[in-house]
């Protein structure tokens, strides 16, 4: 894969170019937004993995003006910021995933292999459409077959993932980390009973089911 890596720790940078290069990737690296903004929108890569904190631009703002652009190339967050709210804004403006520091390497490139089986999706920001749901980013609204939803903060998060990601089964560690950034253990029950209770407000009343598991895997959204 072609990978532009927007970080601006030196050691962070080396660490990433050496091991992403030795598993076959092309790796990109630069140090901040305003060069990672020029890059990407010129050039074409399968994933960018774009850090939060940077010099002028910070990650956000790279994002939001790389989708208002037009461009849909998947971005992960890597990012050692780990409150809910932060990653529902990056969800908001188009990420595809969230990869909390410290991270397993291993992991990285999991979550990078998975988006690189995305299909290319639209671009994010606004609108976001999934059969006859509807997610309205900036707005915060969600409506199924023109009814409007009430979903608390996590289930609104859960969904965005899921809606970004739509086709594509995630498993729950992926979704445990990218809601609460913590390990798996702790919070195996809690991604269960987040799905059921997206699931009542979101699949309960409507006669099909957007929201499917897919056993010892995990959940997709899929209409
Ligand atoms: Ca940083």
């Amino acid at each position: 894969m072609r990978v532009l890596l927007v970080e601006d720790e030196e050691k962070t940078i080396g660490y990433l170019t050496r091991g992403l290069s030795e598993n076959g990737h092309a790796v990109e690296a630069v140090r901040n937004g305003a060069d990672a903004l020029e890059l990407a929108l010129h050039y074409e890569f399968d994933a960018i993995i774009l850090d939060v904190m940077l010099p002028g631009l910070d990650g956000w703002e790279v994002l939001k003006r790389l989708r208002a652009a037009g461009r849909a190339t998947p971005v992960l967050f890597l990012t050692a910021r780990d409150h809910v709210e932060d990653r529902v804004r990056g969800f908001d403006l188009g990420a595809n995933d969230y990869l909390i520091k410290p991270f397993a390497f291993a992991e990285l490139l999991a979550r990078l292999r998975n988006l690189a089986r995305l299909p290319k999706a639209a671009p994010g920001g606004g609108l976001l459409v999934v059969g006859d749901l509807e997610i309205d980013t900036l707005r915060h609204r969600v409506t199924r077959a023109g009814q409007g939803l009430q979903l608390t903060a996590k289930e609104y998060a859960l969904l965005l993932l899921l809606a970004r990601n739509q086709g594509r089964v995630l498993s729950r560690t992926l979704i445990a980390e990218a809601i609460w950034g913590l390990f798996y253990d702790q919070h195996s029950n809690a991604v269960d009973a987040l799905v059921r209770r997206l699931r009542a407000k979101l699949d309960t009343p409507f006669a099909t089911a957007l929201l499917h598991t897919i056993r010892g895997t995990g959940y997709v959204l899929d209409p």
